[in-house]
């Protein structure tokens, strides 16, 4: 039976964090109304659609912060992105990489445009994904997966027109590499015009896609052009894709966390009181430290 499309959306008014990325943020969110759970276990996507970084001698990015109750996963289309840690992880990640931290118990970490690449300048287009971690993972040990698109299993048509990149969860009998708490899927699509692309998908998994390059129609039905946003209906399993011209889609999926929420800023626990603490055990140097 085929899974029907909820809404399309297009990308709400950027907003810097802090100066090195220029994002749109599709959920969760006043500008859209995809609350905070629609989309669980992801919570919140903030797409820097492709953007021309002029050279520059003053680096550009986030400085140090913590994060706590969640993971941050970042998928680069364009550009290079760094990242550092206060458990000593760091990482440089380019065009198809993905980077996958999970923040758990408590990090810092900074996040800003690779050295040579911020001197240089250039066109940077990426999304950052936080997960929402279920109670019993939320306070599990940090760790930090850099998910090279080289190192990544793969299905590819017979006529290798169709690419998908899966980076969490299964298609076919393609399984990710990405190691996961829970049930929840990624996929990088890249798919040449007129081609297709069938997804046998968990109806009860709640289902998103990004398209980032290109104009793709979904059942035979609804065209949808680059930096829009297309969220499912948990209504059926069916979803086609084919493509009007050459395309690249971000397709995320997973279980639902059926548990309260309770987001600040950086942490996402279950209760204001695990909020307060979290803040007290940043503030006492739980989270270690990072220059
Ligand atoms: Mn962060």
């Amino acid at each position: 039976m085929t899974r029907n499309i909820e809404k399309v959306f297009s990308a709400p008014p950027y907003h810097w964090v802090g100066n090195g990325f220029r994002v749109h943020n599709f959920f969760p969110g006043r500008h859209n109304g995809i609350d905070l759970k629609r989309m669980s276990p992801w919570f919140l996507m903030d797409y820097e659609s492709a953007y021309n970084f002029p050279p520059s001698k003053e680096p550009r990015g986030v400085s140090p912060h913590p994060h706590r109750g969640i993971e941050t996963v970042s998928i680069i289309y364009q550009g290079k992105i760094a990242h550092h840690d206060s458990v000593g992880n760091g990482g440089v990640i380019g065009e198809n990489d993905v980077q996958w931290m999970t923040a758990g118990s408590g990090i810092l970490h900074k996040e800003y445009l690779e050295e040579e690449f911020n001197r240089k300048g250039g066109i940077c287009q990426m999304v950052q994904l936080w997960t929402n971690l279920p109670k019993k993972h939320k306070m599990t040990a940090p760790t930090y997966q850099d998910l090279l698109f080289v190192e990544q299993n793969k299905f590819i048509s017979d006529n290798q027109k169709v690419h998908l990149n899966v980076i969490a969860g299964s298609y076919k009998d393609i399984i990710g590499k990405a190691e996961v708490l829970m049930p929840i899927e990624l996929f990088d699509l890249a798919i040449q015009q007129d081609s297709k692309i069938d997804f046998n998908t968990n109806k009860n998994h709640n289902l998103g896609m990004l398209v980032v390059d290109g104009n793709i129609q979904i059942n035979n039905r609804t065209n949808v052009k680059k930096d829009h946003f297309i969220l499912f209906e948990n209504d059926g399993t069916d979803i086609n894709i084919k493509a009007n011209e050459n395309a690249k889609v971000l397709i995320l999926g997973g279980e639902p966390i059926d548990e309260p929420i309770a987001p600040y800023g950086p942490f996402v626990m279950n209760t204001m009181d695990e909020i307060r603490q979290a803040f007290k055990d940043y503030e006492e140097g739980k989270f270690g430290f990072l220059e």
